[in-house]
């Protein structure tokens, strides 16, 4: 049991978790709550991270699990400190980094909805998005030649300084970004801004990029574009990011490239023998037969060669179908009373039991778990009402 689940309902999952399961949805949370696409979330989006900060780390997350958050504010994290939540992100989505931000652009990350037949067939998606290009007009100065001067409001400073009474003879000093300038230090006098951009040296633009996805490729898996992030004079644009994001699949479940479906076969099929068909992702048709005379028990496994998802590497190649066997049993009075000695002399043997006197004989009923665990919480409240009530008639 752990202490705590704080960090695991963040990212919504439970605290026995694999490390995949956390990092997928990290994955899809941050890509949500990313301020690019959500800049009222940020409180949010750092949860997100500090969450995956410690449950991503095998000993952070023990430590967690033993002590809670006050554990990891205590000793795990040095004080309680937290990477920041974009140091975290681009870590996780291979990002421009810091050491490269201040002559690149930073990368742009999409989600790409895919579905599991689009991974096995291969695909290509039109993507279209906006994104900043350099104004060709006045080629990324904002106005005409010479027309940049410098910022009069903040004095080049980019920033501005405001004064702030909080309290009897208490200030306080906020640094705001400049704006006049947004922060650039410079502006253009507005009377020679370049009319197509209006001085913001760039255009949206939308662009339709063409995501090929090769067959056998992964949930989570990357694709970059480079270059294609924002344009901004004077830095090399930042690179696009496609995340690939596959949706459950109604049958089949992949585990690295190998497929797992559940198949429900009749107690006929189990005991007798059986033929079944099985629908590929590609369309085709698969006829299973199981060996006369074996028996089929329920959760069996079997495999077939060569059905599952093609490898990235050599599509030609295809890992395991994997196939569940779930027996349906009969419901009860299928078969009428006389004809159960018939069927018994089928079936291998009982072993019977010698019955005493001294034993007794006691009588099963249906049991179901979760009426139990309601009348249990139930009675446990009602426990807990109790001596409260027990007070009041002592004082009244
Ligand atoms: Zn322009
Ligand atoms: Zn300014």
């Amino acid at each position: 049991m752990v202490k705590e689940t704080g960090y695991y309902d963040i990212l919504g999952v439970k605290p026995n978790s694999t490390p995949d399961e956390i990092k997928k949805a990290y994955r899809k949370l941050a890509l949500k709550y990313h301020p690019d696409k959500n800049p009222n979330e940020g409180e949010k989006f750092k949860l997100i991270s500090q969450a995956y900060e410690v449950l991503s780390d095998t000993k952070k997350r023990d430590l967690y699990d033993q002590g809670g958050e006050q554990a990891i504010k205590e000793g795990g994290m040095s004080g309680g400190n937290f990477s920041s939540p974009m140091d975290i992100f681009d870590m996780f989505f291979g990002g421009g980094g810091r050491m490269n931000r201040e002559k690149r652009g930073k990368n742009v990350v999409h989600q790409l909805s895919v579905s599991l037949e689009d991974l096995y067939n291969g695909a290509s998606k039109k993507l279209a998005l906006q994104k900043n290009v350099i104004c060709d007009n006045c080629e990324g100065r904002g106005g005409k030649k010479g027309a940049v001067e410098k910022c009069t409001t903040c004095k080049g400073r980019g920033i501005q300084v405001h004064v702030q009474q909080i309290g009897p003879g208490m200030v306080q000093q906020i640094q705001t970004k400049c704006s006049d300038c947004r922060g650039e230090g410079e502006r253009i006098n507005p009377k020679d801004r370049c009319k197509r951009c209006s001085g913001n040296k760039v255009i949206r633009e939308k662009k339709i990029l063409e995501v090929y996805i090769k067959k056998g490729m992964k949930d989570g898996q990357k694709i970059v574009f480079h270059g294609e992030g924002d344009q901004e004079p004077d830095l090399e644009p930042g690179d696009v990011v496609i995340v690939l994001d596959q949706r459950e699949h109604d049958l089949f479940q992949r585990q690295d490239d190998n497929l797992i479906m559940t198949m429900a076969i009749q107690l006929v099929d189990a005991l007798c023998g059986f033929k079944k068909t099985i629908e590929t992702l590609d369309g085709r048709i698969l006829v299973i037969t199981s060996y006369p005379g074996e028996v089929i028990k329920p959760n069996h496994l079997k495999s077939i060669l060569n059905e599952g998802m093609p490898l990235q590497k050599d599509p030609f190649e295809k890992g395991l179908l994997i196939i569940q066997f779930k027996v349906m049993f009969p419901s009860n009075n299928w078969l009428p009373l006389d004809r159960i000695p018939l069927l018994e002399s089928l079936l291998p043997h009982r072993q019977d039991i010698m019955v005493t006197d001294e034993m007794d004989m006691v009588e099963l009923t249906e049991f179901d778990m979760q009426e139990q665990s309601r009348r249990y919480r139930g009675e446990a409240y009602q426990e807990d009402e109790q001596p409260r009530s027990g007070v009041q008639c002592q004082t009244s």
